[in-house]
């Protein structure tokens, strides 16, 4: 169930995921969190009590999902009707809010024009961040070409400018760290976006445009797999996050999987992921701000983000890590950190409940069953 905006809800002796061995009285009010108060523990919910038990975790913010793609190969969408593709937009962000996610940043395809649309029409109460339309190899035309992309990008209402440095999936695995644009072209993109109030997320899977990301201090890198020790411990100094959105590569490397891709993008894929264990270690030793995000971008994926979760956990993190990535530290790196990712009073009300402990969870499936009520607290005008 989604709850809007609740005008006033309260919960009594709920448990916050992740504080162990306290209960809370929660109230909101007009969308936000205007009481959290740490109660002594309730002689009716004593061990054995048959009462329902309910636990409460912030919203969590997805923050590379791609919610206006309806096919992995962009020409089966062009294939499909408009109205087609604009209802399953509308069930990518119903999905999506289903499954606890109550914030995106969509890195790469949806206009502000068709959020709005989907947010009042559809009443879909999703917040997306997004970045429009990506810079990828076809805009390596020099500065001035660039300096006209980007004022379109800006024309549209984005918030975000997303850089494609590297190659992906559609890359051989030599060829694919190999920079899309010259070191002049990416420093210039950055300033250029800085420079008008947009922040810079940048696809990599490594090489030399880690070290461009870093020296332009841009907001995020997304994948980087093939990061090294070397660059997480300076990505770690420089406090640009990293988002590795790493679940997506063990689906693609499958291929009884729901993408089904060919035997030699599966095998990228599992180069790919077995690389993303590895690159996490550093991360997370190193001491880098870490994203939660997915690169969900088809029917099959939408509403199952939690299975990043999954992952992330098989590479090392612990939960705290886990969850801190995909509640406060994704809502600090979308400069959000005041008022998104916590419990707590003033925030506002992007929650979930759940009929069971979010941390003891065994899978994503688990977590996903679990939840009983979604709320977002913005008022419809705040998302438009
Ligand atoms: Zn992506």
């Amino acid at each position: 169930m989604i709850l809007k905006q609740p005008q006033f809800q309260a919960y009594t002796g709920i448990h916050i995921a992740g504080t162990q061995g306290k209960r809370f009285d929660i109230e909101i009010t007009n969308g936000r969190f205007t009481a959290v108060a740490e109660v002594g523990p309730h002689p009716e919910q004593a061990e054995g009590s048959r009462q329902q038990q309910l636990w409460i975790s912030p919203g969590i913010l997805d923050l590379h999902t791609h919610l206006a793609w309806t096919d992995f190969d962009h020409d089966d969408q062009l294939r499909r009707d408009p109205r087609e593709i604009e209802v399953m937009q509308a069930e990518a962000f119903a999905a999506t809010l289903r499954t606890g996610v109550t914030t995106a940043r969509d890195a790469g395809g949806i206009l502000p024009a068709t959020i709005r649309h989907l947010v009042k029409y559809y009443q879909q109460p999703l917040r997306v961040e997004t970045s429009s339309e990506m810079l990828g190899a076809s805009d390596a035309k020099g500065v001035k070409h660039l300096e006209n992309r980007l004022m379109e990008i800006y024309a549209t209402g984005a918030g975000w400018v997303k850089i494609m440095a590297t190659g992906g999936l559609g890359a051989p695995t030599e060829k694919v760290t190999e920079p899309n644009f010259s070191g002049e072209e990416f420093a210039f993109i950055v300033r250029h976006a800085h420079a008008n109030g947009k922040k810079v997320l940048v696809h990599t899977w490594g090489g030399v445009t880690i070290d461009w990301s870093i020296q332009a201090g841009v907001e995020s890198i997304e994948h980087g797999m093939f990061m090294t020790w070397d660059q997480a411990g300076r990505l770690a100094e420089s406090g640009v996050a990293y988002v590795p959105t790493t679940s997506i590569y063990r689906i693609a490397a499958d291929p009884k999987g729901v993408l089904a891709l060919s035997p030699l993008i599966c095998e990228r894929a599992a180069r790919a992921a077995d690389a993303h264990a590895i690159a996490l270690g550093y991360a997370r030793e190193a001491g880098v701000r870490l994203g939660f995000g997915t690169d969900y971008a088809t029917p099959a994926l939408h509403g199952y983000n939690l299975q990043e979760f999954d992952t992330l956990l098989d590479y090392g993190l612990s939960r705290a890590e886990v969850w801190r990535s995909a509640t406060e530290d994704a809502a600090a790196i979308l400069g959000s950190g005041h008022e998104l990712g916590r419990i707590a009073e003033g925030y506002l009300a992007d929650a979930v409940i759940y009929a069971a402990d979010p941390y003891q969870a065994k899978n994503a499936d688990q977590l996903r069953t679990s939840i009983v009520t979604v709320i977002t607290g913005a008022q419809e005008e705040d998302l438009l």
